[in-house]
Formats: structure tokens, sequence, C-alpha cells
């Protein structure tokens, strides 16, 4: 199956509102050049400014994160995804490393993430991929072979048929340490083949981001991995400009 490329965005704690707008600006004049699907997430407080300033494009706005909890409640702080939904939200980056690290996102959490997504009519974009002890200990495939049980066991047929995954090695991102064009491919075809062994039809349709120091110098050679569908961007995310080129990376 053809699967259309997809790049997304993570501002992580990043941005202003004059950036958003600057942001906007450049991207409804560049969307129309850019044939590949996009998502930009971003804090929530910008999500409904930035949905707004593309609502003339393609490029769809988004958040990094979400509460599990699915009805409104005493859960002080917490967002739930129809109020992103409400916002003009269409996707969520859900077990980001930096939550699964700092804020102890375990997979159930994550799973639990993903299926509220789901609920609220989001696209959990769900992330997944090693330290660099654990890939140095050689231990890569046992640990996405964990982190994606969890999600094959934990979330409904709907939502992995739904989901966008991102691997995402932890130790390529904001190092400026991408893995090898190689090096990806060969994760991602391990990635879709564990899907598959658990549903071959999910697999063939199930976009796999590479996330991880992606610029606009090593888009194109990591987009040439038959199971790289895209990119899932961080730091190059912020600026429209290397957005845009990496978007135009796409063959
Ligand atoms: C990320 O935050 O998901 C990411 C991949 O960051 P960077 O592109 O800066 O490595």
């Amino acid at each position: 199956m053809t699967r259309r490329k997809f790049i997304a965005g993570n501002w992580k704690m990043n941005g202003s509102v004059g950036q958003v707008d600057a942001f906007g600006r450049a991207l409804v004049e560049a969307a129309p050049s850019l044939d590949c699907d996009l998502a930009v997430c971003v804090p929530f407080v910008y999500v409904e400014r930035l949905a707004r300033a593309l609502e003339s494009t393609h490029v769809a706005a988004g958040a990094q994160d979400l509460s599990s909890e699915v009805d409104p409640g005493a859960f002080t702080g917490e967002i739930n995804g129809s109020m992103l939904a409400e916002c003009g939200a269409r996707y969520v980056v859900v077990g980001h490393s930096e939550r699964r690290e700092m804020f102890g996102e375990t997979d159930d959490i994550v799973v639990a993430k993903a299926e509220a997504a789901i609920a609220a009519g989001l696209t959990p974009i769900v992330c997944i991929g090693e330290s660099l002890e654990q890939r140095e200990a050689d231990e890569t495939e046992n640990v996405l072979a964990r982190q994606i049980g969890a999600l094959t066991r934990g979330c409904e047929r709907r939502t992995l048929e739904a989901m966008v995954l991102a691997y995402e090695p932890i130790w390529a991102i904001g190092t400026g340490r991408s893995a090898t064009p190689e090096q990806a491919q060969s994760v991602h075809a391990f990635v879709r083949s564990q899907i598959a062994n658990w549903d071959a039809t999910i697999a063939d349709s199930l976009p796999i981001l590479y996330g991880g120091s992606v610029k606009p110098d090593n888009a194109s050679a990591l987009f040439a991995g038959a199971d790289v569908d895209g990119a899932l961007v961080g730091g190059a995310s912020l600026k429209a400009d290397s957005f845009v080129d990496i978007a135009r990376a796409v063959i």
C-alpha cells in the first residue's frame, strides 16, 4: 500500500503568540505547494490560535498531551481531548519520551491516553523508542516489542487503525545526532513486522514517523526508507522555513 507522507512538528514548551502568528502566515503561503499531510503540535494555550491561522490550509493543529480522563471532572490542571478538539486540534502527541521519563508516563498511561484521544475524535501520534543505554545493550528490539505489545494488547482495534506511530530513539532527540537512514529503516521495518504479527492489514496502512534531529539536510535520505512514512520534528519545526523545507524533502 502507498502511504502518504506525514510531517508533524512538536514545539515542546516553546513559542509565543507572535511566533504562532508568524508561523501561521508562512504556512498559509507555503501549504499549497506541500504534497504531504502536515500537523503542528503546540503548547495547549496556542492550539486554538494556530488552528484558526491554518484554517484555510491542509495543515492541522495539534497538542502535545491530553488527560487520560475522558469526562469532565475534578482533575485540576488537566485538559481532556474534547477540549482540544473544540479548540481545533486534530492531532495529539502521546507518550513522548520526555513525558515518559520526566512525568512518569507508563505504557498503561500511554494506552489510556491514546484511547482518550480517539474517544474525542483526535488522532494520537504515539511515540516509542529506546534510550542510548538500551541501544548499546542491544535491547532496542525488546524495548520496542514491549511498547508495541502494550498498544496491541491495551488499545481497541479502532485506535490502532487510526493512530500514527512515531519511532523516536531517545538518543537522537534534540542531540543533533539523527539515526542513519539505514538504522531508521531497519527499526521501522521491525516495528511494522511487530504490528503485522498482530494484524497485517493495520500494519500495512499504519503511518510510522521517524523522530530525532530531523533537519532539512537529512530529511530526504531518511524519507527514502520504505517504512519511513514521514517525521516528527522537534527543534526544526519551530521555524516555518525549516519545517517547510523538511516537508519539501518528501519525494
Ligand atoms: C521531538 O521532540 O519529538 C524531536 C524529535 O525533537 P528533535 O527533532 O529536536 O530531535
